[in-house]
Order: structure tokens, then sequence, then C-alpha cells
């Protein structure tokens, strides 16, 4: 298959590549779009044998849900049931934006879509592409990340294409991703609404809008064995890159010693700015700065493999606010490999 390219920097962009994105989800087939989080892989949410595309085209489980990407207000109540006043007041507040909601799902959306789950995650994304889509097609949007499952997020079309190219009939360029995180999964099937998936709306912008809510256990720590998951996309591997990464949990000094000690062939850094190491370094933002952490991360990633990195000491983010959503990226792209080397420094 020979795959398009639109570029939607330009207002003519723009408009050339939302025709084209349309017709292609009207005709069941499949598109990568830009969203403010991350690229994503779109069909008709409605559509079971276009959804089926892109479990196959991202050799995605077919257990793990996609979530459901609407352009009004009303369309939530077209897909979702029993939504309490405590998720439309989140709706309204961080809404068209990353944040996602679980409810109860209605027929219009079919298994394949949920993972077989009587639940359907939904989002209303801001991005004037995928934005535009929705509202001109009329086509509620099932779209996860595009890329082969597994492998990091994409935050530019590059990254899109690297995995894509050839595979899929259209990949829409809007430049770097906003956020360059996936978006915050919260439920509201559960009692106290747990928190899924850390993002770029935080878990103390949530808790100050709901008060308590439960924090799920797999966001920080690997599961156990035969361990339940509430969200089927925890049991995977994620954001793994070839290289093998170890995170370094200290400060700059300690990483520089310990960086330091541990030079060698194929010995890479995966630190901040601010960080002194004599190992080749792919930096992925200020110490203080989780917003641009998380816009960097992927790519970093990414980065590291193209550059031949089989060892890679990663300096471990801080994990307040945005911090925990890069915790969680970088902890899952590490198998939850961690040194602790403040007690090093002697
Ligand atoms: P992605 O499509 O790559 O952004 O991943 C979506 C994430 O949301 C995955 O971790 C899914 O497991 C999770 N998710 C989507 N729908 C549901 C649902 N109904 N219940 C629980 N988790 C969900
Ligand atoms: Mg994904």
């Amino acid at each position: 298959m020979k795959t398009r390219y639109l570029d939607a920097r330009t207002p003519d962009g723009l408009k050339a590549s939302v025709a084209a994105a349309c017709e292609i989800l009207r005709a069941g087939e499949i598109a990568a779009l830009p969203t403010e989080t991350v690229y994503g892989l779109c069909a008709d949410a409605r559509d079971a044998k276009a959804v089926g595309k892109i479990f196959e085209a991202k050799g995605r489980p077919q257990d793990n849900p996609l979530i459901v990407h609407i352009a009004t207000p009303e369309a939530l109540d077209e897909i979702a049931c029993n939504i309490p006043d405590a998720a439309r007041r989140l709706a309204e507040k961080y809404w068209p934006g990353p944040l996602t909601m679980i409810f109860e799902k209605k027929s219009v959306i079919p298994a394949v879509t949920s993972g077989g789950l009587d639940t359907v995650a939904v989002r209303m994304p801001s991005h004037p592409v995928i934005r535009e889509v929705i509202l001109q097609s009329g086509i509620p949007i099932a779209a996860p990340s595009a890329n082969r499952s597994g492998s990091p997020s994409p935050t530019t079309a590059e990254h899109v294409t690297a995995d894509f190219d050839g595979v899929i009939p259209l990949i829409v360029d809007s430049g770097c991703s906003q956020f360059g995180v996936e978006s915050t999964v919260i439920s509201f099937a559960v009692q106290p609404p747990r928190l899924l998936r850390p993002g770029s709306v935080t878990a103390e912008q949530l808790r100050e809008e709901l008060g308590e809510i439960a924090i799920d256990d797999a966001i920080l720590h690997p599961l156990a064995e035969g361990q339940r998951v509430s969200s089927p996309g925890m049991k995977y591997r994620h954001y793994a890159p070839q290289a093998q990464i170890v995170l370094l949990k200290g400060d700059a000094a300690a990483f520089s010693a310990y960086t330091r000690r541990h030079a060698g062939d194929g010995v890479y850094a995966l630190c901040f700015d601010e960080d002194e190491t004599v190992l080749p370094a792919v930096r992925y933002g200020g110490q203080a700065d989780p917003a641009q952490q998380a816009a960097r991360l992927f790519a970093a990633l990414r980065e590291l493999d193209e550059r031949g990195a089989k060892l890679v000491y990663g300096h471990f983010p801080q994990s307040d606010g945005v911090g925990l959503a890069v915790c969680n990226r970088i902890l899952r792209a590490a198998g939850f490999r961690v040194i602790e080397i403040e007690s090093e420094r002697k």
C-alpha cells in the first residue's frame, strides 16, 4: 500500500488533511492523525471491522481497549451511560484536553473497541486536526497511539512513518506533539474514581475537583504474577526501546559519579539538561520541568536506539504533578529496574 502524506501546518494543508481523513474514515479505513498528546491511529469507533484494522496494524492484544474520541459534550451521552456529575464537572474544566474518563458503555460501541469490557474510555481532544475530523465526519474516533504495540509512542509524524509507512493509507503531519505523553485515564466505573494512567492532567488537579481518588498500584509498581488489572494496558510491556534502561535515583552529583564509574562501550545516559556525565547523553528536559520531560521522553527513547545504545543509565525524575506521568512511562521503559545511588556517594 502506498501511504499518502499530508502536512496540516498551513490553513490549506489543514483543510486538505481533514478532508482526506474524513474520506478514509467514512470508507472504513484507518489513518494516523496528530493529537495534542501523541499521534493516534484512527478508525470509526462504531465500526468493528475498521477497529479490527487498528489492532492488526499495531499488533495490539485484543483485550486492550481503545479510547473513543469525541468533539461535543452531547456525543458523550451517545456512547456512555451512568455519568456522574463530578465527571461532567471535569469535562467542563479539562475538555477539550488530555483527559480520558471511563464509564459504562452503550451498545453503539462494539466489543472489539472496548476490548470486550462493558465500559468505554472517552476523551475530547483539542488538536484541530482530529477535532475537525470528528466534527465534519460526525464519527466518534477510536484511536490508540500510532506505534507498533510495545514501542515508544509517536510524538512526530516521522515516528509514525517508521512504524507504518506502506501499511496505512494516510499519515497527517502536524509537527511535535504538544504534551508528548498519552492522556490521563480515570475510571468512573468504580467508586471512588480510580486513576489508571497518569498524564498531563495531574492527580493533584483531579483531587481538587473530586476529593478522594484511588491511585492504581500498577502506575508505579510492576504487576505481581497473576495480579488482576483495572486497565488491560497495564499488563503489557510498554514504551520499551531496544536498549536496556536502568534508572538511577539520586541527585546530580551522585548521577555524575555513578555514570563515570560505569562508562563503557554502548553505555549511554538518559538525563536532564543540567546533568554532567562522561557518557554520551540523550537529554529529556530540565530537571525541574516535568512538562518538558513529558514532551521529550519518547523521542529521547527512540534516539537512544538510533544511536545504538546497549545499556542506558536514566536519571530518575520527580514524581509530583506531571512528573507522575513521566515516572510511569520511564519505569515501564526500564522494566522497573531502579538503583538508589544517594548512599553510594562517599
Ligand atoms: P492507548 O490507546 O495506547 O492510549 O491506551 C489506552 C489505555 O486506556 C490502555 O492502557 C487501556 O488499557 C486503557 N483503557 C481503555 N479503555 C479502558 C476501559 N474501558 N477500562 C479500563 N482501561 C481502559
Ligand atoms: Mg499506546
